[in-house]
């Protein structure tokens, strides 16, 4: 039965849940619910959740308390809390917050809507989850995390050309701190066939960057009519797709990254030269406790493999300071380590007791509060300093990028909603897209210690009108009929995933630019449209005149 509700959903994680409400909401929207910005005027309110670090919970635990009182004057109101939080803590949510209505976990997402319109009709609170890791066998656990339809609705993505693509389900790694293996089931390969049809699909739709998703994305595997497939085979595959002018992958596990992959990458001019790797720590000792796997004598094999294939490729890293017995002297060896490897940047968390991990079970959060704050901000600032002279290196040069669109600068002095949700999200997690992901989603909101920032500078750049762009390898053209607007400041990506910002039309958003850089920042460069001049066979570039 159609309806003419109104929805509301609030997004708390990584490009997974992202990923998980645009389908969520694709899938009501196509029951006839409209999204709302306003959590008290929608009928339907949904948390879709993040378990990784305990903030991100009691984020939503005080949202819904907020409700609780609202609920009162809209007592029609659904509440549902879905995703991450919702498998890991089930009917704990029931008592912690008893005007929830719904509880759907990771694995049962497509549920949602029939759970809606019955909680809707009955008023009793309805549960789906998956199984336990320890509730059966791995087959059972595995198909009870059911792989949820991908309904791709181009109307829900705000940013028509860039998409992410689940290509992995789960995590068999079982790191001691980390709660995902828990949340997100048994690692599970999706066939790659039914990946490239929807890599097609979405560049029929306009799409133009795929990012696809797994929690240890180069462990890709999956053997389909007597052949197996590894990620370099299905990036090989994905690259044919006429249309498509970028693909990116994250998160990459260190002992997975294979030379195969490696030549892809370096091969397949389509594929992004950028690998975030989280190395999590720089001391052996540490690293066995987590139970990475390696050792940081394996990780600096892996970047010399990946300096001398892939030339010129940006790594990124996360790091989790403060973990259970992490001594001065090992916390030096992260900065060490930090210092050696030179990433493009660094993601760096607290480390937080997650209950149902083995770090969790066997060692006690010795580290004080203050001690993991310092460790934080010593090990912060050096990335940053790092990730500075590194950026300056770009100084003078010009860089291809994809125009993602307005800059969180000029979404924020316009006052529109996408500038209130840009300034929601920590947007520089390596999840291109997630500002238009959060426009699509309602809101989103990131659980990191840190704050980058796409248009984290006050330089303006770039004036003058447009003349005319190199569009790079696709040869598309941008809208040359387009009306004329004025400049505003845009952003968008190098193939190495640098975040770029520059004056031009919001109509390029979508279209490859050329950017001549002149100033940087640890996370930003600042730059110009370049147009080339072609004189007497001479190719010059020109900075735009607006
Ligand atoms: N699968 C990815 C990998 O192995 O690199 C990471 C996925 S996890 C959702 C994202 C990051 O959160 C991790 O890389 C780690 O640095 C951090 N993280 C995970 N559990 C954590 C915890 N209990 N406390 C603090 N940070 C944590
Ligand atoms: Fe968590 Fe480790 Fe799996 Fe990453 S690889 S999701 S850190 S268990």
């Amino acid at each position: 039965m159609p309806h003419n509700g109104k929805l509301y959903i609030e997004t708390v994680g990584c490009q997974m849940n992202v990923l998980d409400s645009e389908l969520v909401v694709a899938a009501l929207r196509q029951q006839g619910y409209a999204l709302t910005d306003d959590m008290k005027e929608a009928d339907t309110v949904l948390f879709n959740t993040c378990s990784v670090r305990e903030h991100a919970e009691q984020k939503i635990y005080s949202q819904l308390g907020r409700l609780r009182v609202a609920r009162k004057k809209k007592p029609d109101q659904v509440i549902g809390v879905i995703g991450c939080m919702a498998q890991k803590d089930q009917e704990l949510i029931f008592q912690k917050a008893p005007h929830v209505d719904l509880i759907v976990g990771t694995g049962q997402l497509a549920e949602i809507p029939r759970l809606i319109d019955e909680a809707r009709r009955d008023r009793k609170p309805a549960i789906a989850v998956s199984l336990d890791r320890k509730e059966g066998s791995r087959l059972d656990v595995a198909s009870s995390f059911e792989s949820y339809d991908p309904l791709r609705d181009p109307e829900m993505r705000p940013s028509p050309w860039q998409a992410y693509v689940r290509i992995m389900f789960g995590c068999d790694k079982f790191c001691t701190y980390c709660v995902v293996p828990m949340t997100r089931g048994p690692e599970q390969s999706r066939a790659p066939s039914e990946i490239i049809r929807e890599v097609q699909a979405l560049v029929a739709q306009g799409v133009r960057e795929v990012t696809l998703l797994g929690q240890t994305v180069n462990s890709y595997k999956f053997t389909e009519n007597g052949r197996q497939s590894r990620m370099s085979d299905l990036l090989a595959a994905i690259h044919d797709t006429p249309g498509l002018q970028r693909i990116k992958f994250v998160t990459n596990f260190p002992k997975d990254m294979t030379d195969d992959l490696l030549q892809a990458i370096r091969d397949l001019p389509k594929v992004s030269r950028y690998l975030h790797v989280p190395l999590q720590h720089g001391c052996d000792e540490v690293l066995k406790r987590m139970k990475r796997g390696y050792t940081v004598t394996d990780y600096r094999d892996m970047m010399a493999r990946i300096r001398e294939t892939v030339p010129g490729a940006a790594v990124s890293s996360d790091f989790i300071v403060g973990f259970c017995g992490e001594t001065e002297e090992a916390f030096q060896k992260c900065m060490d380590v930090v210092r050696e490897f030179r990433f493009k940047n660094s993601f760096i968390f607290k480390y937080s007791p997650r209950p149902g991990t083995k770090a969790n079970e066997l060692w006690s959060d010795d580290i004080p509060e203050e001690v993991k704050r310092r460790r934080n901000n010593e090990l912060l600032t050096l990335q940053n300093e790092i990730s500075e002279e590194d950026n300056a290196e770009f100084l003078g040069r010009t860089v291809e990028v994809l125009v993602e669109g307005p800059s969180k600068r000029t979404t924020k002095a316009k006052g529109t909603t996408s500038g209130q949700m840009a300034e929601d999200a920590n947007l520089n997690y390596p999840m291109p897209g997630v500002v238009e992901s959060a426009v699509l989603a309602g809101h989103v909101h990131r659980d990191h210690d840190h704050d980058h920032d796409d248009a984290g500078c006050d330089t303006g750049c770039g004036t003058g009108a447009l003349v005319s762009l190199d569009l790079g390898r696709s040869g598309s053209t941008v809208a040359a009929a387009a009306p004329r607007t004025e400049p505003v400041q845009l952003v968008g990506r190098t193939p190495c995933d640098r975040i770029v910002v520059f004056d031009g039309q919001p109509r390029l958003a979508g279209s490859i630019a050329e950017i001549h850089v002149h100033d940087c920042t640890p996370t930003t460069l600042l730059g110009s449209i370049v147009t080339r001049q072609i004189q007497h066979g001479n190719e010059t570039l020109l900075p735009i005149l607006m």
